[in-house]
């Protein structure tokens, strides 16, 4: 039986590490806003919920996480509106989606009130950290086993800690990517779907390559045929062809990207026409030779909508039209934006004041 022992204990920071200049050309992940929120879970309850300055954790050298990677996380965004609101983008799905990764890695749910109480005041605390116009706030809860204990066996201690950093434009080029057939990020019956911290660990070895090649990032195919299109690097993915927007299909090997859900719900509400299938690669390639791939994008929180200019390809590369012809991942991107921040009503109950 869970118990929740649910006081939020506050503790300030007294010297804000806040710049007095506005926040501008922020290099991402690498600056902190003031506070962090924690809480533990111990066999059954969870406890001491506070937020409090940020700082160094303390940690056991056989602790779980370090050695098993019972890890989990989210990444999600707060903007400032014109009239100066905090809104949040679509936080019930991160926190519906860490508890499904957590499922995954057999670590026990995170009540939601925990987690969303925890978000809410500590964004409130920290509002001053997101960059006015062009930035946002990057949020990034993660979970972790916190066992003293050296063997394998699901964990009876966990710390949940939610934490900030300012950021600016994600990717403000269009990215090259390159399709990797010789690693694979996911396979059926894997951990594809789950925002698991071994997933990321994984998939370095591919990017190290691809950016030696020229490259920013992979294309994963599937782990059974190497055929069918599953992701870039961190992003979802997408393509037009002939008019029509077309993403893999969720598998279970894919992750379900938030950014994808709202692409494509904007889409169809619009009248464009969208299929979530099996995509290979060679049809992919087929649509180039034949002139009708107009685009390829990323989907993800980090860079909502990122632009593919090259896709390399059994030694060529597929070379897509520049930005200025593109209607779908542009038009799309500036949508969202939009929504996000406030400019333009939320029809769709996504954004939280
Ligand atoms: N795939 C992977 C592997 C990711 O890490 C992310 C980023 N969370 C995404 C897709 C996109 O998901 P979202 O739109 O929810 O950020």
């Amino acid at each position: 039986m869970e118990t929740v022992n649910h006081q939020l204990n506050i503790q300030k920071t007294e010297h804000s590490r806040l710049p007095s200049e506005p926040l501008h050309h922020i290099p991402f992940g690498r600056i902190f806003s003031d506070h962090i929120f924690v809480a533990t879970y111990d066999n059954g309850t969870w406890e001491d919920l506070k937020i409090m300055p940020y700082s160094n954790l303390t940690m056991t050298p056989a602790m779980a996480v370090l050695h098993y990677g019972q890890a989990v996380f989210e990444g999600m965004k707060a903007y400032k509106s014109a009239t100066g609101e905090t809104l949040i983008f679509r936080p019930d799905a991160n926190f519906r989606r860490i508890n499904k990764s957590a499922h995954r890695l057999c670590m026990p749910p995170i009540p939601e009130e925990i987690f969303m109480e925890g978000l809410k005041e500590l964004i409130r605390l920290d509002s001053a950290w997101i960059p006015e116009s062009e930035g946002s706030l990057y949020i990034r809860p993660l979970y972790f086993a916190t066992d003293e204990f050296i063997g394998l066996k699901p964990s009876t201690h966990y710390t949940l800690i939610i934490m900030s950093c300012p950021v600016g434009a994600y990717y403000s080029e269009p990215v090259k990517l390159i399709v990797t057939d010789k690693y694979i990020r996911a396979c059926e019956g894997g951990t594809g779907s789950a925002k698991c911290a071994g997933n990321y660990a994984a998939s370095l070895l591919a990017d190290k390559e691809a950016k030696a090649l020229g490259y920013d990032n992979v294309i994963w195919l599937d782990g059974i045929h190497k055929k069918y299109v599953e992701e870039c690097g961190t992003m979802n993915l997408a393509f037009v062809i002939d008019n029509v927007v077309v993403t893999p299909q969720l598998t279970g090997t894919i992750l379900e990207g938030i950014t994808r859900d709202s692409v494509l719900t904007l889409f169809r509400d619009q009248g464009v026409k969208v299929e979530e299938r099996l995509i290979s690669i060679q049809e992919v390639a087929e649509a180039y030779d034949k002139g009708i791939l107009q685009e390829a994008f990323g989907m993800g929180t980090a860079a909502t909508i990122a632009h593919v200019s090259k896709i390399g390809y059994q030694g060529r590369d597929l070379i897509l039209p520049p930005i200025s012809e593109r209607k779908y991942g542009q038009s799309i991107l500036e949508q969202l934006e939009a929504i996000k921040t406030g400019k333009v009503p939320d029809r769709y109950g996504w954004v939280w004041k």
